[in-house]
């Protein structure tokens, strides 16, 4: 972490030859939670068709309610995991505590820490341990220093291969479900070396604004989007009223793709 030099941005290798930040842009969508083996098929399927290689989706899902779906577990994590391999799509999805690392691992390209665990320091020591990126998401009330320190965590167990994801914090509008702070971009990118990915889903809370708060993050100088989807979003599991139904993300994918080619 330095304010003081330009930083080199560092290139993350992802597998299959993928790579996040030193200049490539790239996007990764899937449904909020995991529902069936059916519905992966379908939606590994439409990302490759639409050249999108990773592909997001909880399995163990942190609900403000207990009562609301929880996730297909682990055995859903198996078979997202292997449709995936066999599209040639990576695997990012949300581990929630330390003990679940060692059973994910076989099945997960990308460990993903979610806003509520931001902070969780158990978590962030054990997966520094790991060999496979983690992508941390900014805690809802959480500071970029606080961010920066996270990844912190993380580096100094061992593990280099971090990501950081602006989703969205909590301020006094509510207009919207939280406020996506692009501000947080470019000074991530000027105090850090790694990857900026940004969940405009989850930073906006609602399906309409995912599309133009996405472009506008290509500019403020992110290096991923990551976006829900669904076929049908008023029937998803979870999060229906920000995830994009399929012809919405083929125009995201398209635009997002001009956006990147006039920076
Ligand atoms: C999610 O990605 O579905 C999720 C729960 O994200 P966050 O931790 O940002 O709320
Ligand atoms: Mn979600």
């Amino acid at each position: 972490v330095s304010g003081m030099w330009k930083l080199t941005p560092s290139s993350i290798p992802l597998g299959n030859g993928i790579s996040i930040g030193g200049g490539n842009f790239t996007i990764m969508a899937g449904p909020c939670s995991i529902e069936n083996d059916a519905q992966v098929s379908e939606v590994a399927g439409f990302l490759k068709s639409n050249g999108v290689f990773v592909m997001r989706g909880g399995v163990f899902k942190p609900r403000s309610s207990p009562y609301s779906f929880r996730g297909v577990g682990i055995e859903g994590l198996r078979y997202f995991h292997s449709i995936c391999k066999l599209n040639g799509v990576l695997v990012v999805s949300e581990v929630m505590e330390p003990d679940q690392i060692e059973a994910m691992y076989p099945y997960i390209d990308i460990f993903q820490v979610g806003t509520r665990n931001a902070q969780n320091f158990s978590l962030l020591d054990a997966l520094g341990r790991v060999d496979k990126p983690v992508m941390i998401k900014r805690g809802f009330s959480g500071t970029i220093e606080e961010l920066l320190y996270s990844a912190e965590y993380v580096f100094s167990g061992g593990n280099e291969k971090i990501i950081l994801c602006e989703r969205g914090i909590r301020t006094f509008e509510k207009a919207y479900r939280n406020t996506l702070d692009l501000n947080a971009v470019p000074i991530l990118k000027q105090k850090s070396h790694l990857p900026v990915v940004v969940d405009p889903s989850h930073g906006t809370g609602i399906r309409n604004l995912v599309e133009p708060m996405s472009l506008a993050a290509v500019m403020a100088g992110a290096d991923g989007v990551i976006v829900e989807i669904h076929r049908e979003p008023e029937k998803a599991y979870s999060d229906g009223i920000q995830s994009l139904c399929y012809s919405e993300a083929e125009q995201l994918f398209d635009r997002l793709r001009q956006t990147v080619s006039l920076k």
